[in-house]
């Protein structure tokens, strides 16, 4: 029977494919994309022509629904895609590759997080989008919800959060340090002033994934140190990730439509669109301008000198996942297209992918290090404050840092900024100038982010193809030694009876 189906497989393989079979061919295979595309350009025209109807906020509201039901189908896979993705990673290789692999991506997550940073300085101090003159920052003293500490305490935050100390409130729960305010009276003019003081640690919500990844790359090393009993499981998790991923792929056709309306609802909800673009055209520009440069070169540069293939086969591979981190303006929620696209678009092998995409999309955001250096000097430009070596260094190391440390959901880097804003002595209220158009530019420095991700994922398959090709060696050796094994225990079964 299976010769028989075999057969007719390669006998219509032989067969030439007729015109409309090709055409029929090309849709099926790029139909998410062209729908995707068309999803996002679509929405734009339309939320725009909406716009002249002035709808009230309940139609926003509910023209939203659609998009909130994607955002809630691709949420929903990714505490299981993480988990298994990595174990499965972790376990497919021995701990010598493993380690190789995790200490290649985090040099490549590193430096190209410096290069982004070093350029969203230079060019927000070439281009000078601050003018001082042209608005009032006092306008915009409206004290956001800020975070009240420094970056030690967000240091500490990160560091608390590797280390879970609930498994299950990880899944939903964040830890960060809590505190109170207490009155200090100046001895000398006998002012009052509030501060806020350390007071231990409370839980915020959203999912604590730099917890998950600590502990799935633990459990991921013993369980390959200990195949012998451990096999069974990992067979197990590695079941349930192709599984996840099937239902990734079930979900993904509804994305178009999710990103349609999410895209017509953000249009639709932004106030005075005029007024904002000509006062923070300039910044917009000098932001996009610098997602573009990093993208183009470095990214696109570092891929080309590793890998020497087209970048734009692999690029235009990825355009589902970037549409969708377009409209989703989240690296997590794109995580499922991301494995998606570099998994059974571009081939690159799972045991990679699998390893170093769910922590890239955590640590490595070379977009939000771009442009919190950027947003930070262009708010000391609109208040004439001078910005010297020093600060521009303490810039680019806090906005590093906040980077790293900023959630992948939408405007995370906005509440991370106070931290750079902070260490160089900015006024953290003039962030809230910064809200007005950060939806818009959150979606293009989140497709950096993923892109940023998905270009490492390639360029440590193209320098781990040795380690992965010993893997494979030592298994099959493996493999031989146990089938000699058995057949020796059966012929001395044999001699026996
Ligand atoms: N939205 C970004 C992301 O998910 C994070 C940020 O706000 O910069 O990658």
């Amino acid at each position: 029977m299976g010769e028989i189906a075999d057969g007719e497989a390669a006998s219509s393989q032989q067969q030439p494919k007729t015109m409309g079979r090709k055409v029929l061919d090309f849709f099926m295979n790029d139909l998410l994309l062209y729908l995707t595309i068309l999803a996002v350009l679509l929405g734009a025209i339309v939320g725009f022509f909406l716009r002249q109807y002035e709808p009230e906020p309940y139609t926003i509201y509910v023209l939203k629904f659609p998009g909130e039901i994607m955002l809630r189908m691709l949420k929903m896979l990714i505490l299981p895609l993480i988990t298994c993705s990595l174990i499965t990673g972790v376990t497919a290789l021995d701990s010598e590759a493993s380690g190789k692999m995790g200490s290649k991506a985090l040099l490549y997550y590193f430096s190209t997080t410096i290069l982004a940073t070093i350029l969203g300085i230079i060019l927000v101090v070439i281009i000078h989008p601050g003018d001082p003159k042209a608005i009032s920052a006092d306008e915009y003293n409206v004290k956001p919800n800020a975070f009240k500490g420094d970056t030690v305490d967000a240091m500490f935050d990160l560091v608390r959060n590797m280390f879970p100390d609930n498994l299950v409130q990880a899944c939903f729960q964040q830890a960060r340090t809590s505190f109170k305010a207490v009155e200090k009276v100046d001895n000398e003019t006998g002012n009052v002033t509030i501060v806020y003081q350390q007071d231990g640690v409370e839980y915020a919500n959203g999912m604590n994934v730099l917890g998950l990844i600590t502990f799935c790359i633990c459990i991921g090393v013993v369980m390959t140190k200990m195949k012998h009993v451990s096999q069974p499981i990992i067979t197990l998790i590695a079941a349930f990730n192709d599984i996840i991923m099937k239902l990734v792929l079930f979900f993904m056709w509804y994305s178009p439509v999710g990103i349609f309306f999410l895209i017509v609802s953000n249009i639709l909800k932004i106030k005075d669109l005029a007024s904002t673009g000509k006062v923070m055209g300039m910044f917009i520009f000098t932001v996009i301008t610098g997602l573009s440069i990093h993208f183009v070169i470095t990214l696109v540069g570092l891929y080309f000198v590793f890998t020497r293939k087209n970048p734009l086969v692999f690029i235009r591979n990825m355009l589902p996942a970037m549409m969708t981190a377009f409209g989703t303006a989240s690296s997590t929620a794109t995580l499922p297209l991301t494995f998606y696209c570099l998994e059974e678009k571009n081939k690159l092998d799972s045991r990679v992918t699998r390893f170093v995409i769910p922590i890239g999309a955590t640590v490595n955001m070379d977009g939000t290090a771009l442009y919190e250096a950027l947003t930070a000097i262009f708010i000391a430009q609109l208040n004439d404050i001078e910005m010297n070596l020093g600060n521009m260094l303490t810039i680019c190391i806090t906005s590093i840092a906040a980077s790293v440390g900023a959630a992948s959901i939408p405007s995370a880097g906005l509440v991370t900024m106070i931290l750079v804003f902070t260490a160089v002595g900015l006024p953290t209220e003039q962030i809230s100038l910064i809200y007005t158009i950060d939806w818009f530019l959150d979606r293009f420095r989140t497709m950096i982010n993923v892109m940023g991700d998905s270009f490492g994922a390639a360029i440590v398959y193209e320098l781990s193809k040795a380690e992965l090709a010993k893997t494979d060696e030592d298994e099959a050796a493996a493999a031989d030694g146990n089938q000699s094994k058995l057949a020796l225990e059966d012929e001395r079964a044999e001699e026996q009876v």
